[in-house]
Parts: structure tokens; C-alpha cells; sequence
């Protein structure tokens, strides 16, 4: 029997859970399709598993698009779901949330997958279909209705639809469902894709330097990453080397403003070793320090920083001037990041431009996105969950007003 609903929802991650939390009663059937055998897997997997869900010092200064001239709709689509919106929903579903000392909000009980519990439990509550395990591998429009190809365990089937909303994530981590598919079914109804990159990524870098240094966790160090002379960003936070480079939430939040100028090999790191000690004060120690005689030269930076990272330096020079430089700007060249497969979040997606404000497809009517498939990403610190919430309330609205029953204004 062939099955036609109002509205299908690809994609069970926290877009698609939201929007279908937000589309009301009168609307008609809405259908949620979830290729993974359970809803929200990343969502469970957020904030290193304690669900980093928005930030209060929210904002669009805090977001990223390659769609030129479009930041008003980011602006907008936030505005009218801010991140006191989104903790006053997971509130009224009985969550309890606090921010810490970054302003970053987390649930009290500090564990992602009760987001998605509360989710389901209100989903489960209401009349959205759920269909698990069901990927949808094409789609179609026939002039009324939007033809879905759902293939699951045991069979394929075909689905009726009247809008379509496309939720399925990026193609960051792909483990949870997220391969980038969702990409190939918007270029079904002509739609274009930006330059992707992976974000929110550790950074490959030159291991000559750095591999000597594996595990050694710099607390609070200040980095800062420039193409050429030109400063791009600093960030302050830890930075841990490892086997392949650099990681961190320093690290984290550069790896967005360097991504795609990684394969030019351009970029090199400045990092500030010692950020709260200024440039002085080092040389004074230093010189007073390298008068003792009896202290081995190669130790000159033992009781200052890490003795493996002190004794990298002094072997680069035994110059004051010279080793002070490298403590303050310990230099780091950038050669790639890890890949998709271990970023968090996809830069790139959907061009703004060929979506209205309400997040619905310029080319095809009835067809939406929301979520990480735009051409939006955001900074480390819970903006990327604030955007798939805003933007998949904006798409709710929009299905609202649409299917209003008669008479209601
Ligand atoms: C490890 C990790 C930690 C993170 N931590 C944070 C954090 O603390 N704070 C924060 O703000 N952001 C965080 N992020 C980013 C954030 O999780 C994503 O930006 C957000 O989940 C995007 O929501 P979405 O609904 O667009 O996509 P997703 O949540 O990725 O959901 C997409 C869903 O679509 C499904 N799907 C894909 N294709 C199909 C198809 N053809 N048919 C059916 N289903 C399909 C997928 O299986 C998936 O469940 C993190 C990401 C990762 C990987």
C-alpha cells in the first residue's frame, strides 16, 4: 500500500528530533526517518558526552557560512530561536541546565544522552511517526508530491509526501550516520553544494618538531595561527600534542578560521607557552638564571615549562633573546587536519542563498533544510546544537503557517 504523509523528516539527529518536536497537531502526519538503529546517536555523543547544548554568550558573531552576503538570515533565523529558547524547551521536557565559567550550557546532570531522552520521550508521546533503520537513497517530485525511496532492514519502500525536510547532518563523524548523503539528495532538485571542510578538528603538523612532545598537555596556552605574516585568530585554551600534530580545545576552535587553508600548507602556528609571564620578566629570570654556573645550559628552562618541551627549545638556540622568542612564539607549521571522519562539525553545505528565510528551497517549493546540511557551522562552545535547534524551529513555523486549518490567521 503506498503511504502519503504531510511532511517527511530525513534525518532522526537533533534537527530533525526538534523540528518534528515543533510542527503542531493540525499539521497533519509527519514522518521522522532515522537510518541508525536509534534517534539522536551524535546528540548522545555531544560535549565529550556530557551535551555542550548552547552557549549564553550567543550571537552570529559566532557562526561561519561561505554564502556571501546571507549573514542577515543566520541573524534572523537566531533571533527567533535564541539560546533561552532552546533551554526553556529542554525545561518545559523537564531538563535543568547551568553554564560554566565559559558560558557554555550543559544539562545538570552532565549527560548528553538525557537530551535525547527527554526528546524521544516527548516524540514518543506525540503523533510523529518514528521509522528507525530507514534511509532514504532518493527523492523525487512528481508535480503534487515528493516520491521518497526508503530502503530499510528488510525491504524498499516508497513514501508520499507533501514537504520534505532534509536534517541529515554533514559529513563530520561519519560513525554517526552522517556520510554526506544529504548532499546528493539536495543536488537531486538542482541544488548546489559549497567547498566542504571538516571544523572543530585536530590539526596534522610538522612531526619532526612535535612528535618528541607526544602526550605533553600545555594548560592555558595562547595560539595563534597565521597564513604567511597575516594573523588569522588567536585562541586561548589547552593544546595537547599527539602523534599526528595538535589537539586541544585551542586548537579546536582554530582549526575552524585555518581548515581550508591547510592543503596550501600555509599556515603556521604561534604558540604562547607561557601566556600570564611577560616578555620581560622571562628575560630578566633567564639572564639571572644562565649566570649560574654550575647549572647545566640545557636546563635553563627546567621549573619554567614542561623539562621536555625546555630542553626541545634550548636545543634550538642557547641565545636569551632567542629562546625567549621561542617560548612566547614557539612556532608549529600546519599540515593538514585530521579529516572528516574526526571533525566535529562540516564547514560548508546548502548556499544560504538558495534557501528563503524560512529555510525553504528556492528551487524546488516544499522541500526545507535545517541543521549541519546549511552552509552554516559554528564555534566550539555549544553553537553548532544552538543552530540545528533555531534553524529547525524556523522550519516548523514555516510548515505551521502553511498548514494552518481554515479560518485560522
Ligand atoms: C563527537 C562530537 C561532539 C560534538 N559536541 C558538540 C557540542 O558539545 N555542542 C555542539 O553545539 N555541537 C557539538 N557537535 C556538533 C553537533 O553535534 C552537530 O552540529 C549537530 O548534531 C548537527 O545536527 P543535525 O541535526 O544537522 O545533524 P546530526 O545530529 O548529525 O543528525 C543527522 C542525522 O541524519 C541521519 N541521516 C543521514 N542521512 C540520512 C538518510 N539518507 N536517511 C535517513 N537518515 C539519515 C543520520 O544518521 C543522523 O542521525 C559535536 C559533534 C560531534 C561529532
Amino acid at each position: 500500500m503506498m503511504k502519503k504523509v504531510t511532511t517527511t523528516i530525513i534525518g532522526g539527529g537533533f534537527s530533525g528530533m526538534i523540528c518534528a518536536a515543533f510542527i503542531e497537531k493540525e499539521h497533519g502526519e509527519v514522518l521522522l526517518l532515522e537510518r541508525l538503529d536509534r534517534l539522536g546517536k551524535k546528540l548522545s555523543a555531544t560535549g565529550n558526552g556530557q551535551g555542550n547544548l548552547t552557549n549564553v554568550n550567543f550571537g552570529s558573531a559566532h557562526y561561519f557560512t561561505q554564502t556571501l552576503g546571507e549573514r542577515d538570515k543566520i541573524e534572523k533565523i537566531l533571533s527567533n530561536a535564541t539560546d533561552k529558547s532552546l533551554v526553556q524547551f529542554f525545561e518545559k521536557l523537564g531538563g535543568l541546565f547551568s553554564a560554566d565559567e565559559r558560558g557554555r550550557v550543559y544539562p545538570t546532570g552532565r549527560q548528553a544522552s538525557s537530551l535525547t531522552d527527554l526528546l524521544r520521550y516527548h516524540l514518543n508521546a506525540g503523533k510523529t511517526q518514528i521509522s528507525l533503520s530507514s534511509k532514504v537513497t532518493d527523492i523525487k517530485h512528481d508535480g503534487k508530491y515528493f516520491i521518497l525511496t526508503v530502503e530499510t532492514d528488510q525491504n524498499q519502500e516508497q513514501i508520499y509526501s507533501e514537504n520534505v525536510v532534509i536534517c541529515t547532518g554533514g559529513k563530520a563523524a561519519k560513525n554517526f550516520g552522517t556520510d554526506g548523503n544529504g548532499y546528493l539528495l539536495a543536488k537531486s532538485f538542482s541544488h548546489t553544494v559549497t567547498p566542504l571542510y571538516p571544523a572543530l578538528v585536530q590539526l596534522k603538523t610538522d612531526a619532526r618538531k612535535t612528535k618528541s612532545l607526544k602526550g605533553i598537555r600545555v594548560m592555558n596556552a595562547k595560539v595563534s595561527a597565521y597564513e604567511g605574516e597575516r594573523l588569522l585568530k588567536t585562541t586561548r585554551g589547552d593544546l595537547i600534542f599527539t602523534e599526528y600534530g595538535v589537539s586541544g580545545d585551542a586548537i579546536f576552535k582554530l582549526s575552524s578560521y585555518v581548515t581550508q587553508l591547510t592543503e596550501k600548507n600555509s599556515v603556521t602556528l604561534c604558540v604562547d607557552l607561557l601566556p600570564e609571564i611577560s616578555e620581560e620578566i622571562l628575560h630578566t629570570t633567564l639572564l639571572e638564571k644562565s649566570k649560574n654556573t654550575s647549572l647545566n645550559r640545557q636546563e635553563l628552562l627546567c621549573g619554567i615549562l614542561n623539562n621536555q618541551i625546555g630542553r626541545l627549545i634550548m636545543k634550538e638556540s642557547e641565545d636569551v633573546k632567542k629562546i625567549v622568542e621561542n617560548v612566547k612564539k614557539f612556532p608549529i607549521k600546519v599540515t593538514g587536519t585530521l579529516g572528516f571522519d574526526y571533525a566535529q562539525v562540516t564547514k560548508g553545505g546548502i548556499p544560504l542563498s538558495e534557501v528563503n528565510e524560512q529555510l525553504e528551497s528556492k528551487r524546488q517549493k516544499g522541500l526545507y533544510f535545517a541543521g549541519e546540511v546549511l552552509d552554516v557551522d559554528g564555534e566550539c562552545g555549544g553553537y553548532n546544537l544552538q543552530w540545528a535547534f533555531s534553524s529547525a524551529v524556523a522550519v516548523a513555523e514555516s510548515l505551521n503557517n502553511k498548514h494552518k486549518p481554515r479560518g485560522q490567521v
